[in-house]
């Protein structure tokens, strides 16, 4: 039976948590909001819930398929997910293919530059403090995830990378950075866990080099709802060709 929807846990910036009737699982319920820059700026991006959490179902389930563990158990409605309950990790894991993004203004580094092997960096989770960039070992001293951990963490953000860059690349489009975020379930087994939608990545155009992501509506480019669904109806095609 589907463990039915209690009561809100907390509300983020793109997605509401809400609690269930099963203490294993909670449903992700993801918003129009758009925000960038630390929420300093806010706005809409039309039917971006529905498109977001049909993406990263379809992503997560393309990531179980092939061996990555995630939080996603199914697709639950148009706006909902049912995910395992996790306690979140609070280091944002970023991979990076191409430089583009906070890394060319920190390190005043040509936008577009390729890293091969991709780069990876670690950030602290806090609206308060902006995210900081962090080092590995302030993960450990402050004990935010162990060692092992992390090296999960590493490794399955690597792997995330390797299978996610073909199937962009099978739809016209670089994957050239994102975001990770995991967490621990009761049993302490680590999980890929959060999204994975153009909220969270960057992906150019293979063709134009235009960007197909949050960037738009960061940059004020225009075609924000446009790339949002082209992003979606891509990857619809490329899953349903592919079943
Ligand atoms: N990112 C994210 N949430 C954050 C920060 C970054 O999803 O709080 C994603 C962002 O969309 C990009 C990648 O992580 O795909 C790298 O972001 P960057 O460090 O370049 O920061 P930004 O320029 O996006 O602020």
């Amino acid at each position: 039976m589907t463990p039915k929807k209690t009561t809100p846990i907390r509300e983020g910036k793109s997605k509401i948590l809400y609690s269930t009737d099963s203490p294993e699982h909670v449903i992700q319920f993801f918003k129009d909001d758009a925000t960038a820059f630390n929420a300093l700026k806010k706005g809409t991006i039309k039917n971006k819930g529905f498109i977001n959490n049909k993406v990263s179902s379809a992503l997560f389930q393309y990531l179980e398929n092939h061996g990555v563990k995630t939080h996603f158990v199914h697709y639950l409605s148009e706006r909902e997910m049912l995910c395992k309950k996790l306690e979140i990790i609070p280091v944002e894991v970023v991979v990076r293919n191409r430089a583009a993004g906070s890394i060319c203004k920190r390190l005043a580094i040509q936008k577009g530059q390729t890293f091969e092997p991709a780069l990876i960096e670690f950030f602290y989770k806090s609206d308060a403090l902006g995210d900081p960039l962090i080092a590995e070992s302030h993960i450990y001293h402050f004990k935010w995830a162990t060692p092992k951990e992390l090296e999960v963490m590493i490794t399955q953000s690597i792997r995330v990378n390797d299978l996610l860059k073909s199937v962009f690349s099978e739809i016209g489009l670089e994957l050239i950075d994102f975001k990770l975020e995991f967490g621990r379930e009761a049993n302490s087994n680590v999980l890929l866990a959060d999204e994975f939608t153009a909220d969270g990545c960057r992906l150019w155009d293979k063709k134009t080099g235009e960007p197909m992501d949050k960037d738009r509506f960061r940059q004020d480019l225009g075609g924000v709802d446009e790339a949002y669904l082209e992003v979606s109806k891509r990857l619809q095609n490329y899953f349903e060709a592919s079943l």
